[in-house]
């Protein structure tokens, strides 16, 4: 196992869609050790491929009780809404506020290609939300309006620079 460096915006491979994952066996089970691994390092509650330069449909999370792996994800269902503040790994954890679904529904494939369906709450929604974004190309920036967006990459940079 290894913590691997965190790739941070704009690096393309996190503005792109990842590949879907094709191959469950070989080498998937310790590169999601490896996510594991350096989500923790982190202190996040979710890490994509795409965040450690891997561009795969690929997420790892550990949020409120749901831990799990989702290969291939599609949030097949969204009920209601919360709004609350949401940072990325990818963005030197800057937060802004955000408006997101408060009920999803997942559908995603686990490390042995089993496919399984995962509902959730509050921030463990918000969190399959934005990994599953992540597994799209879309960083929570996207969602922003164009001068909070702003606001929220200039304090990255001020942050990259210090
Ligand atoms: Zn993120």
């Amino acid at each position: 196992m290894a913590i691997r460096p965190i790739v941070e915006y704009p690096a393309p491979v996190l503005l792109n869609p990842g590949a879907p994952v094709v191959n469950f066996h070989g080498e998937l089970e310790s590169l999601v050790q490896d996510m594991f691994e350096t989500m923790y390092d982190d202190e996040g509650v979710g890490l994509a491929a795409q965040q450690i330069g891997i561009g795969l449909r690929l997420f790892v999370m550990d949020c409120k009780g749901i831990k799990l792996v989702a290969a291939n994800p599609e949030i097949i269902s969204t009920e209601d809404e919360q709004s609350g503040e949401e940072g990325c790994l990818s963005v030197g954890k800057v937060h802004a506020e955000l408006k997101r679904a408060s009920r999803v529904t997942l559908r995603a494939q686990d490390v042995s290609g089993e496919f399984f369906e995962q509902e959730a709450t509050g921030l463990a929604a918000r969190c399959l939300l934005h990994e599953t974004d992540h597994c799209d190309g879309i960083l929570f920036i996207r969602h922003l309006s164009p001068l909070k967006r702003d606001i929220v990459i200039r304090r990255f940079r001020k942050l990259r620079k210090a």
